[in-house]
């Protein structure tokens, strides 16, 4: 068998070497993609922080207003009653009363609407709150993932010198003639894997029916041939 020969097997161990350098080189392509997106999920959940507290904030800031407001209608009212003191004419103290009612009428209809914002105010507090410990877990975790991509860029790249090393010294082991046959496969097919078993009489890298040629050279001649289809090197596994 073909597989069984210890050139060949050079070759197998080359190109495994050559299958995990191309993954490895597609990993760190679409690693920095997988880091933007975590950052756009941080910086998504850190603004619905933000939403939460300034919904809460802005309640408080209407809460502050209708304070102020209550507090001049009081005071209104107040100088009303000490002018109804010195008024001499009935209908003067009379319009004072009916501005004083009007005033007091106003002032209960602010301090319900008050009473209201207060309500408003302690759900937005405590869902602000709720909200901030929830998302400030997740986006530690978010953050977590991110450095885990970032630690795996750093060994993934220090991994890619090493087997390049090694896959160096596996080209060195490859017989002349096989190499060049390889490499010239590695030109013409797209992608990995570039040698591939013959299950069935199919190769196993485009799935396609191989010729009786190709066969029979693999299995009988026990020479390095290609799938007439796709152009990867076949071989017969034991
Ligand atoms: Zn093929």
């Amino acid at each position: 068998m073909l597989s069984n020969n210890p050139e060949f097997q050079d070759l197998l161990l080359l190109h495994g070497r050559d299958r995990r350098f191309g993954k490895l080189e597609e990993e760190l392509k679409s690693l920095p993609d997988d880091i933007t997106r975590i950052e756009n999920k941080i910086s998504t959940e850190n603004k619905s922080i933000e939403l939460a507290v300034s919904e809460w904030k802005e309640l408080e800031s209407k809460n502050n207003s209708l304070e102020k407001e209550i507090l001049e209608i009081s005071e209104k009212i107040a100088k009303s009653r000490v002018r109804q003191l010195e008024v001499k004419k009935n209908e003067e103290y009379q319009a004072l009363e009916s501005e004083i009612s009007n005033m007091v009428v106003l002032r209960s209809e602010r301090e319900d609407k008050q009473i209201e914002i207060l309500i408003k105010i302690d759900d937005a507090k405590a869902t602000a709150e709720i909200a901030q410990d929830k998302i400030v877990k997740r986006v530690n975790e978010l953050g977590q993932q991110k450095q885990n991509l970032e630690d795996r860029i750093t060994h993934a790249r220090s991994e890619l010198v090493r087997l390049n090393l090694e896959i160096e010294s596996a080209r060195k082991q490859v017989e002349n003639v096989m190499l060049k046959t390889y490499d010239r496969v590695k030109k013409v097919v797209a992608r990995a894997p570039y040698l591939a078993p013959l299950k069935d009489q199919k190769c196993s890298g485009c799935n396609l029916r191989v010729s009786n040629d190709v066969i029979s050279t693999a299995l009988v001649e026990q020479r390095l041939t290609q799938c007439d289809q796709c152009g990867r090197i076949v071989y017969i596994e034991r």
